[in-house]
């Protein structure tokens, strides 16, 4: 079975094609390599550099293949960069997938998974957050990703494409195996940023608030495992055969604080990771963890590296022996 991933060479797409090759899918990566690396894609997966914003090389790209399925992940996903630099999410992001589903109606494509996320709960009345919470955009990325949601609405009525949004609490950890892991330049994520602390790249890292309404003052966050989110989006792509379109909140129901995770980092490290509290960053809700009961009752979806501790020890494994990411090699 061919299936399109858009995106595939960035960080969360890498390891869903991996394990999709594995699983015996037919894979053709699309990807700008604006974030993504080339060599993070899975050598039995094709490879087309490319971008959503060129609609002729999408259209070839539709020209040339039979897509039975797509995974969409080629996107901006900085909430703090879409509080400054808007268009790139408001405009990029929805013409990119616009482009794209263009494309995939004209060739009567019936499923679309979405890499969505949890910034669309920018005020949940109840925590953790289902998947039935009022969607309250907390950024232009939010935004941007609840645009392609209702998109794909339409899509599904228009065109019958079953549709599945995943709304990913915090993607986090590497592949077990540790040859792909994440790699952002630069990098504005938390846990990446406190190893590249212990790693003495930076001298310390700074909080972004210490003032929200939690135990300790600093934002609390459900990090989920990259293996697990892969996982899901297989499983997902495969419910989809039944034509019912879903939408899914990803995480592990477990919230930890900033102050939490770095502590958890020291322990694993050994470093001291001097940190220092700054001003907040735009567009940041306090308190963000999922209710992932739905996706675990329906497709039977259960975390395998559930805890903070094998998420961080993943990730710095990773980090060590790519301490320049993909460059390190
Ligand atoms: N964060 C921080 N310092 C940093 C990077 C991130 O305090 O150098 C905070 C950020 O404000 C948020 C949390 O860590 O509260 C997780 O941020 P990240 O960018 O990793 O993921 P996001 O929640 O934006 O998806």
């Amino acid at each position: 079975m061919k299936v399109l991933v858009t995106g595939g060479a960035g960080y969360i797409g890498s390891h869903v094609v991996d394990l999709m090759v594995n699983r015996g899918y037919d894979v053709v990566v699309f990807d700008n390599l604006y974030t993504g690396h080339a060599e993070a894609v899975h050598k039995d997966a094709l490879f087309v550099k490319g971008d959503l914003l060129d609609k002729p090389a999408v259209d070839k790209l539709f020209d040339e293949h039979d897509f039975s399925g797509i995974l969409h992940f080629a996107s901006h996903t900085l909430v703090g960069e879409s509080m400054q630099l808007p268009w790139l999410y408001l405009r990029d992001n929805a013409v990119a997938a616009s482009n794209l589903l263009e494309a995939a109606a004209r060739k009567s494509v019936k499923r679309f998974i979405l890499s969505s996320t949890a910034n669309l709960f920018d005020a949940p009345e109840v925590i953790p957050i289902t998947a039935e919470e009022r969607i309250v955009p907390g950024s232009p990325y939010g935004e941007s990703k609840f645009f392609v949601e209702r998109y794909l609405h339409w899509m599904e009525r228009i065109y019958g494409m079953a549709y599945c949004c995943l709304r990913y609490f915090n993607a986090s950890g590497a592949h077990p195996l540790g040859h792909i892991g994440e790699d952002h330049t630069p990098e504005y994520h938390l846990i990446p940023i406190i190893l590249q602390v212990a790693l003495g790249q930076r001298e310390k890292l700074t909080i972004f608030g210490d003032d929200y309404p939690t135990p300790d003052g600093t934002c609390i966050r459900d990090y989920i495992h990259v293996i697990d989110l892969a996982e899901a989006h297989v499983l997902a792509f495969e419910a989809l055969a039944d034509g019912k379109s879903r939408k899914y909140n990803l995480g592990n129901g477990k919230g930890y604080s900033i102050q939490q995770v770095i502590q958890m980092a020291r322990d694993i490290t050994g470093h001291s990771i001097p940190a220092t509290a700054g001003p907040r960053r735009a567009g940041d809700p306090a308190t963000l963890i999922a209710d992932s009961t739905r996706i675990q009752k329906e497709l039977g979806w259960q975390p395998e590296f559930g805890d903070l501790h094998q998420i961080i020890q993943t990730a710095w494994n990773w980090h060590q022996s790519h301490p320049h990411g993909y460059a390190s090699k």
